[in-house]
Formats: C-alpha cells, structure tokens, sequence
C-alpha cells in the first residue's frame, strides 16, 4: 500500500492502544495485513529493473505520499496532546507502520543494493495483493476512511 494508509492505521492503532509496548509492534504488524488488501502501488520494482531507477512519475507520488503520511500522523499524534507520551508512541507506531517499506528506500532512491535488501523486497512483494489504479487506489481510500472513522467516531 501506499505511505499513508499504513501511517493512518499504525496511528489509529496507537490512539487505541495507549501502551507503547503493545501499540507500536501491532502497527508493524497491522503494515503485513494492509498489504493483503488489494490495492495499487506505483511500480518501483519494474521500473528499477527496466531503467535502473524510479520514474519521475513514480517518485512524484512516493513524495506526496510520504508528506501526506507525515502530515497526517502529526495531526492524529497532535489529537493526543497534552498528553506527550501518549502523542510519542503515536508518532513511533505511525512510523512502525512504515518501516517494512523505509527498509526498501535506500534501495530505490540511494541505488543501495546488498543482499539482505533485496530479500526483504522479494518477501515483501510476495505478499502483496496487486490492483489496477481505480479500484486500488479506492480500496486505500475506504482504507484511510475506516481508520478516521475507528479513531473519532
Ligand atoms: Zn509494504
């Protein structure tokens, strides 16, 4: 999935989950879970394999992604505030979230290339369930919809 929908949930889970021993290794969890939802991604892999780096395209929406993620799991973390701790273990889960994809970043955008990357990127794509753009970008809407709606209704 893209950034933000994992940010959202790994967030979500941690307003929920006040312990931060509990809520930032669900949050790592929740990111294996999320990538079971059939959903669209723009295609790294193929295009490192056919140009040796991401589109222009590509990197684009991995920008926006990534500061509409970091936005969003400020303003959720902000929602815990005065309490700062609790605002904390929010902002550590969002990235929990994360970090199965932050692991692959150097690879894609430092061309950083050593075997344990390229094993994780390989058990990381057998685990996603693929969709074209429309509904696999709807599937992450409805996604970022029900963590909102699980976090303030
Ligand atoms: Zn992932």
């Amino acid at each position: 999935m893209l950034e933000t929908p994992h940010v959202v949930v790994g967030a979500a889970i941690a307003t929920k989950v006040v312990n931060p021993f509990l809520a930032i290794p669900l949050a790592f969890g929740s990111h294996f879970l999320l990538d079971r939802i059939p959903h669209w991604n723009p295609h790294l892999n193929t295009e490192m394999k056919k140009h040796g780096k991401p589109t222009k395209k590509s990197s684009t929406i991995v920008i926006v992604d990534v500061c509409s993620s970091l936005v969003l799991g400020l303003f959720i973390a902000s929602k815990a505030l005065p309490n700062s701790a609790h605002a904390a273990t929010i902002v550590f889960s969002s990235f929990a979230a994360i970090l199965p994809d932050a692991i692959e970043g150097p690879y894609f955008f430092l061309g950083i290339k050593n075997a344990f990357i390229e094993k994780w990127i390989t058990f990381q794509k057998s685990i996603q369930a693929d969709a074209d753009f429309i509904p696999g970008i709807i599937t992450q809407i409805l996604t970022i919809a029900a963590a909102f709606w699980w976090i303030f209704a």
